[in-house]
């Protein structure tokens, strides 16, 4: 006869024939984002659709995947290869055209997420992933106040906009888990001549979600450094500078970014990086 008891993991409740199988059970990966609307910036390429691809399979059924960027056909591209391992899950996928240099596309990607406001929601996960590099130049060359504060909006203004709406729209309450990720750099914390702008962003991202830690602490906030990637980004730096690095395929860098979400072991407010985890 069996003895059946049951074990209770994050989320699932599984049947045990004996306690001595307790072991099977936690050799099993039992992790789960939850049911969970994510929101993902900067879907479209790289690192953001890479990250996408991981994300969904840790999504429970009735979860909500925003995917937002300006390249509206690329991101439909993505739903249709998202799909089928979201079919049986009933994740439902948004692609949300939008260009996040302006108040308008991060209206945008805010007025979606309010739109699914009404679900059943377990959790909810930002990754402000959306970059841009800017220009390479050395320090006395920008004077143009437009063309740094546009290149400030896109990559540190539009990022704290975006979080502060979807904090509006799902307020902290005991059962539900918040989350943010900043996809930051080893230039947030290191200087590179020639490389203002984007040290000056990165560094001013870290800071402000180091802020955002100190005051909110229901919320989890992360600040994640993915390593050298193998995007459009490194093309446009071999581009600028010849300078070629070695690069690493977006998938293994999501991958440990997710086992950082999922373990959620990091204090809130870390900047964490690829060869740290
Ligand atoms: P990427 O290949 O250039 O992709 C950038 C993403 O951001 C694209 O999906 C792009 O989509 C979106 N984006 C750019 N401007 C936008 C705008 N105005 N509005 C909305 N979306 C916009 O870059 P990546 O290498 O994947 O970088 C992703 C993140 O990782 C960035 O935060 C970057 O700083 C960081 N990072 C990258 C590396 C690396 O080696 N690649 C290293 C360290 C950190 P659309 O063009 O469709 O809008």
């Amino acid at each position: 006869m069996l003895s059946l008891s049951y074990a209770l993991s994050s989320s699932v409740l599984l049947p045990l024939e004996n306690s001595d199988k307790m072991s099977d059970i936690y050799t099993k990966d039992v992790r789960t984002l939850g049911q969970c609307i994510c929101i993902i910036t900067g879907a479209s390429k790289g690192f953001g659709r890479a990250l996408a691809h991981e994300v969904v399979q840790w999504l429970k059924p009735g979860s909500i995947l925003l995917l937002a960027a300006r390249s509206g056909t690329l991101l439909e591209e993505l739903k249709d290869e998202l799909q089928g391992s979201t079919e049986e899950k009933k994740v439902l996928i948004h692609c949300i055209t939008a260009d996040v240099s302006t108040e308008k596309g991060v209206n945008e990607i805010v007025r979606v997420a309010k739109l699914e406001a009404a679900n059943d929601l377990e959790h909810v996960l930002l990754i402000n992933n959306a970059a841009t590099l800017g220009d390479l130049s050395p320090f006395a060359s920008f004077t143009d106040p437009d063309e740094v504060n546009s290149y400030m909006f896109l990559n540190v203004g539009s990022a704290l906009v975006l979080t502060a709406g979807i904090l509006k729209v799902f307020p902290r309450r005991p059962d539900l888990r918040w989350s943010v990720v900043n996809v930051s750099s080893v230039f947030a914390v290191e200087a590179l001549p020639s490389w203002v702008l984007y040290c000056t962003a990165k560094a001013a991202r870290k800071m402000m979600f180091g802020v955002l830690a100190e005051e909110e602490p229901n919320v989890k906030v992360l600040s994640y450094s993915p390593g050298s990637l193998d995007t459009e980004m490194q093309q446009d730096i071999k581009r600028m500078t010849g300078v070629c690095h070695h690069l690493m395929p977006c998938h293994v860098s999501a991958a440990k970014l997710l086992k950082l979400l999922l373990d959620n072991e990091f204090p809130s407010g870390a900047h964490i990086d690829f060869f740290e985890v």
